[in-house]
């Protein structure tokens, strides 16, 4: 091959990188877009019934008093709800490169995990589900608190939104040699195979979640990595078309534990 037709070869694989390159900027374009839209709707929903319920009552249009507390829970829903997605695009820019400090102290896992039952309870309650705990001992950890909760906060929001009204979710904490693990096991439609990987990614859903018209922003996953990164733990998940079992390995001696 001349001269020619050497520089020929190397402008074709140029142009054909600078393609792919072009390509791939342009799905991260399009994602970011998607997500911002995902993410305004995802705040004018709740901001929506916040309004209107507090109209309502100031109006004086709710005078039963159960009417009342029915239109606060909700209120009070919507701002829980709020603020954990407000938490996880916070997190999204600013987890990934810093550990998050462990615990001075050691500190008992059934108290994390009472008060992430009644983080949820209007929302179960308004589902009609059930959260079982379960914690064989009272285990002790020490790894960074609220980045525990928060993992375990998405997780759950996931287990509650993707699965069916009336679900019975579990929530487990066993410890396993030098390993505590906590298991969200759901019982949602579960997770294809092939998608498996994927849904760890930042911006990713499943398509079929979009068809159903769950709202998300398809960052929830990725932050839950990064969370676990930061805190020293491990995520993993399970998946079966009966349900989901997502799986946070948080070790015990060694790591965080010294
Ligand atoms: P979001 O929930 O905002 O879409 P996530 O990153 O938390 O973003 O989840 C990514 C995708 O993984 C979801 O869109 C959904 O399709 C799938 N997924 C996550 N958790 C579950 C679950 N417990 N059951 C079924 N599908 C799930």
């Amino acid at each position: 091959m001349g001269v020619v037709g050497l520089l020929l070869v190397i402008s074709l694989l140029l142009g054909a990188m600078a393609t792919v390159l072009i390509r791939r900027e342009r799905q991260l374009i399009d994602a970011r877009s998607d997500f911002i839209a995902r993410v305004s709707h995802e705040l004018r929903t709740p901001l929506t019934q916040i309004r209107m319920f507090t109209e309502s009552i100031l109006l004086g249009r709710l005078p039963e008093p159960e009417a009342q507390v029915r239109a606060l829970k909700i209120i009070n829903r919507e701002t829980l709800r709020l603020s954990h997605l407000v938490e996880n695009i916070l997190s999204f820019s600013r987890v990934s490169d810093k550990p998050l400090v462990p615990e001075p102290a050691p500190y008992a896992l059934m108290g994390l995990l009472n008060r992430l039952k009644e983080e949820f309870e209007l929302q179960l309650e308004a589902l009609g589900a059930q959260l079982d705990v379960h914690c064989d001992q009272d285990h002790e950890v020490i790894h960074n608190r609220d980045g525990l909760l928060q993992l375990l906060t998405i997780l759950l929001d996931n287990a509650l939104k993707y699965g069916p009204e009336n679900q019975h979710v579990t929530l487990t904490a066993r410890r396993s040699g030098d390993l505590l693990q906590i298991f969200i096991q759901d019982q949602g439609p579960g997770i294809p195979q092939s998608e498996q990987e994927k849904i760890w990614r930042p911006y990713y859903r499943l398509d079929k979640e979009r068809r159903r018209g769950i709202a998300g922003t398809g960052i929830g996953l990725a932050v839950a990595k990064d969370i676990a990164a930061a805190i020293g733990a491990e995520m993993s998940m399970k998946s079966s078309p009966n349900g989901s079992c997502f799986i946070v390995k948080l070790p015990q001696r060694g790591g965080h534990h010294g």
